[in-house]
């Protein structure tokens, strides 16, 4: 389930708003002071969805010196594990030096951000939420926790920020090896199970189930190459991925390649980040470097299973990374966007107005839009906004790394395959009606990245329109979250 984090400094109304969402009374009000209580999670269901919930708040010592830390200990978690966070501050009192702070800090983490002002309980208060817009949020709700007002829309807005719902098949477990490469001439229907007769192929191939248990106790590992031109910060980024507080196993001894690789364990996963060497190796010169960089980037992708493809958010998009992000995407290896240096875009002052070059902080949203467009093509690639230099956000680098070298694992079988395909409805596809094919079946041929062949009444190269609109629809159905879908024609004689 999603989660949402609830940060603030004390006895603004986290817990009562909690309590509210939850309709728990496990937050307890007014804990003994001194203690550290736990984080609480509790679950809510809105809008037909469930997303999980955590209350950041703990008691803080009575010490008012302390009470930074400790409530910017707590945000901090919340900014590594949540999707959206919710900050609320009590709307009867001036704003704190802490609340700045807290507010600076959660800014730079690139999280879906939403203010509640709490305590707003007559119709003039709700006006005077808008003196609280001083904190650099675009989303300032005024909100009474314990008279239930405007709950709703609070919960509507941060609900519309969640990423989309995760409801694919189950991947495919274990299938290391054998299956990776697409093999030109095992893609007939003879030696696809089901392909002939796409209604039972429910039963797997003999080979299939052999290679599953066998690989049953394998650590699974994700090869990771880290991309972009120079000094968009893959060096800085390395660091915070393989940085001291984890478990490193590395280098690992044998060959001079491997002896490059740093690999990282978590949460029984396992992440290898290719040629570390190559990633910290520098150009003399500028034009060096970024020669370089492109080498060493195409390069890395042979060996990846995910690339992450770093932009420097203080530059944006430019050409060379286009470039790179372009062989990503030819190279059929996942990719995540991680727009880098997101601290330095975001920085507001103490007037709430501070500005990056000149220009007011940077919005998640607009940000997100104008990179998306220069990276069209990239349009399955997750895109996360991190600082590597302040290890912000870096958890959930491992996080989506995890998830789509799952996702371009994942198998389809042939009978839902062909039960999606006559869902489809080609009339949508904007194609040419010479340029169109019609598809008997089709039947997943490959796993990462997916790769599908169709049968179909002629021999042609799909029109790129038409396979455009095939990939959307792929995706609608089973996600395959960032993965590049391939296709190859077979015509059925
Ligand atoms: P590489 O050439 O891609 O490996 O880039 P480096 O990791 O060497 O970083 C280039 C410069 O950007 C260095 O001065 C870093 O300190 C800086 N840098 C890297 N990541 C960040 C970040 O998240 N925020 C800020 N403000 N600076 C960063």
């Amino acid at each position: 389930l999603p989660l949402v984090a609830i940060c603030g400094r004390p006895n603004v109304g986290k817990s009562t708003l909690f309590n509210r969402l939850t309709g728990t009374r496990r937050s307890i009000v007014g804990d003994e002071p001194g203690i550290t209580r736990d984080r609480i999670y509790g679950e809510v269901e809105w809008a037909g969805r469930n997303v999980r919930l955590v209350d950041t708040g703990g008691v803080v010592p009575d010490d008012e010196a302390l009470i930074p830390s400790e409530i910017f200990r707590q945000a901090k978690v919340g900014l590594e594990e949540a999707d959206a966070i919710i900050m609320v501050i009590d709307g009867r009192t001036e704003i704190t030096s802490p609340d700045i702070e807290l507010a600076r800090l959660l800014q730079r983490g690139g999280k879906p951000l939403f203010l509640a002002v709490n305590k707003m309980d007559t119709a003039q208060l709700e006006a005077g939420a808008e003196n609280f817009r001083t904190l650099g949020f675009k989303e300032v709700m005024p909100i009474s926790a314990e008279h239930n007002s405007n709950i709703g829309d609070l919960l509507d807005a941060v609900w519309a920020a969640l990423p989309p719902e995760f409801v694919a098949e189950e991947p495919e477990e274990n299938q290391e090896g054998e299956d990776d490469e697409f093999d030109e001439d095992s893609y007939g229907p003879q030696s696809l199970p089901g392909a002939q007769e796409p209604d039972e192929d429910d039963e797997e191939a003999p080979r299939e189930r052999k290679l599953r248990s066998h690989g049953e106790h394998v650590l699974r590992e994700t090869k990771v190459a880290i991309i972009g031109r120079p000094n968009v910060g893959k060096s800085t980024l390395l660091n915070a991925l393989t940085g001291t507080e984890r478990a490193i196993v590395s280098p690992i001894a044998g060959t001079t390649r491997d002896a490059v690789d740093e690999v990282v364990e978590r949460d029984g996963h396992s992440f290898r980040f290719i040629d570390t060497a190559g990633i910290r190796r520098k150009g003399k010169t500028t034009e060096m470097a970024e020669k370089l960089s492109v080498i060493m980037s195409r390069k890395h992708l042979e060996d990846a299973d995910v690339a992450l493809l770093i932009i420097d958010a203080t530059e944006g998009v430019t050409a060379l990374d286009a470039n790179i992000g372009g062989y990503a995407h030819e190279s059929g290896r996942s990719v995540i966007i991680l727009v880098n240096k997101w601290d330095a875009v975001t920085k507001v002052g103490p007037d709430g107005l501070t500005l990056y070059d000149g220009k007011p902080p940077a919005d998640r949203k607009a940000y997100e839009e104008q990179v998306r467009h220069a990276l069209k093509y990239l349009d399955y690639a997750p895109l996360i906004f991190i600082s590597a230099l302040e290890e912000l956000n870096v958890e959930e680098v491992f996080k989506k790394t995890q998830l789509v070298a799952r996702e371009r694992r994942k198998r389809i079988s042939t009978g839902n395959m062909n039960r999606f395909l006559d869902s489809v409805d080609f009339q949508r596809a904007s194609v040419p009606m010479n340029k169109r094919v019609k598809i008997y079946y089709m039947t997943q041929a490959a796993v990462a990245p997916p790769t599908f062949v169709l049968f179909t009444d002629r021999d042609v190269k799909l029109h790129f329109s038409y396979e455009r609109f095939l990939a959307n629809e792929v995706r609608d159905a089973f996600k395959f979250i960032g993965s590049p879908i391939w296709f190859k024609v077979k015509a059925r004689n």
